[in-house]
């Protein structure tokens, strides 16, 4: 049994895109890393998810 999820796009409501700002990211499977990987619906833009983890020093 399995499950085509390529029409199952969750959109995330925690994560904003680090370009525009936008919450309409979805997620976007993971990188080799095992990273969750993003996409932003709203710029096309792809990130990962500690990807604006400059904050911290
Ligand atoms: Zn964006």
């Amino acid at each position: 049994m399995s499950k085509n999820a390529t029409l199952c796009f969750k959109v995330s409501d925690t994560i904003n895109c680090p370009k525009c700002k936008e919450k309409k990211v979805i997620k976007n499977g993971r990188t080799k890393n095992n990273k969750q990987q993003y996409y932003c619906k709203t710029c096309c833009h792809r990130f990962i998810e500690n990807y604006s983890y400059q904050a911290y020093n």
